[in-house]
């Protein structure tokens, strides 16, 4: 007989994903639906990308009318939209240029391609240690999973990227002491870890990785492909902290929905590369990009101070419920620590109607920046009952 999706999708997809089984068809803003009709409120934003949610009508319009005029050029050529969102986002953040990609991962690499060549140019060939942290993530290529300082992601693939060395998060001893050890050439961090748990580095531990690098001339990368544009309350999550980044990644909820990757050079970095160094052929696709244009232009004061109270919100509704250990996180990337086992909550969440996340041993929350309050609250209150004991 006919197969239908699911069966299809077993048959002719390669086994990567464990999906939930649900197959989904269209959707509004934060509600989607699946093939039944059946409705569900979106507390995961496609792993937070759809910044607007499903179907959000500018940035709709900013994409249709692009891929009606010029869907692409390769990178030989000029296009207005990846130039305008280049200026928007140095505007933003007082970077100084943009390489654009595709990916979150390919954001990375071009990062760690950079500081390479910067350490190698400032202090000789053998300066090429990058650190990032124990609990990160930083992607699925093969370097980037070397970047990645979690055990369980490297096992099957070695010989993974030589040249990462792993600090725990917001040890400053441990810090101090593997730079000491190796010749550095950059430090790379999410201010939040999103796939690692969502944990937040501390003030202090950040303040002294900005200490450290300005003294030697670490680079200092932020790694804002979950917690950059808008997620945090800030444009970009190290915005939450005193500290200039001399790279800075993003990716996810950049385009809001299309495959965009981008990564921001400051003064120390903006001529590292050059000519015939990097390059990707659909990286700065004009239609992601005029989607990208929309989706930041958007990111203001105010939206930005409605993701704020929508946190609050959040955390004063959760903390302290029956079967709610704690809240971590910032902004609309939050953690709960739950009694009960955080798959199972996710299964009867998703059986009630509302779609989560889960991270480490906790459960994700990285709704729609623009969520309406009245979803919030009826998502919440699906969480309480979940959750309770
Ligand atoms: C998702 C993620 C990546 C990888 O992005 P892809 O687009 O999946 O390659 C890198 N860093 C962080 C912090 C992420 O959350």
């Amino acid at each position: 007989g006919k197969m239908n999706i699911q069966e299809m999708d077993q048959r002719y997809i390669a086994n990567t994903y464990a999906r939930f089984p649900v197959t989904l068809v269209s959707g509004k803003g934060s509600i989607l639906t699946d093939e039944a009709g059946k409705e569900y409120i979106d507390l995961a934003g496609g792993i937070a990308v759809n910044t607007f949610g499903i179907a959000d009508e500018q940035w709709q319009k900013a994409v249709t009318d692009q891929l009606s005029r010029l869907q692409h050029t390769s990178n030989l050529y000029y296009t207005e939209p990846c130039v305008k969102l280049a200026e928007l986002l140095c505007e933003r953040t007082g970077m100084k240029n943009v390489f654009f990609s595709n990916s979150g991962a390919e954001a990375n690499e071009c990062a760690i391609k950079a500081a390479r060549k910067y350490a190698a140019d400032q202090k000789g060939k053998d300066c090429f240690t990058i650190i990032t942290l124990n609990g990160s993530f930083h992607g699925r290529t093969i370097t980037t999973l070397a970047a990645t300082g979690q055990d369980s992601f490297h096992h099957d693939f070695t010989p993974l990227t030589p040249g990462f060395v792993y600090v725990e998060a917001n040890d400053s001893a441990d810090l101090i002491q593997k730079i000491t050890k190796n010749n550095v050439a950059a430090i790379l961090f999410e201010v939040v870890q999103g796939e690692g748990g969502v944990n937040r580095l501390t003030e202090k531990f950040v303040k002294q990785m900005q200490e450290i690098a300005l003294e030697q001339d670490i680079l200092l990368i932020a790694d804002e492909v979950q917690i950059g544009n808008g997620r945090s309350g800030k444009l970009y999550g190290y915005m939450n902290y005193d500290i200039q980044p001399d790279i800075v990644t993003t990716a996810k909820g950049l385009g809001g929905g299309l495959p965009i990757g981008a990564t921001l050079f400051g003064e120390k970095t903006a001529d590292v590369l050059t000519p015939g160094l990097h390059g990707s052929t659909f990286g700065g696709n004009p239609v992601c990009c005029a989607g990208a244009l929309n989706i930041l232009s958007r990111i203001d004061e105010k939206l930005l101070k409605e993701v704020r109270e929508k946190s609050e919100y959040i955390r004063s509704q959760l903390e302290g419920a029956s079967g709610i250990k704690s809240i971590t996180g910032l902004g609309l990337m939050l953690g709960l620590e739950t009694v009960k086992d955080a798959s199972a909550i996710i299964s009867d969440c998703l059986e009630k109607g509302v779609l989560i996340l889960k991270a480490k041993e906790k459960i994700r929350l990285l709704p729609p920046l623009n969520i309406t309050m009245e979803e919030l609250d009826k998502a919440i209150m699906t969480i309480k009952e979940v959750c309770a004991q």
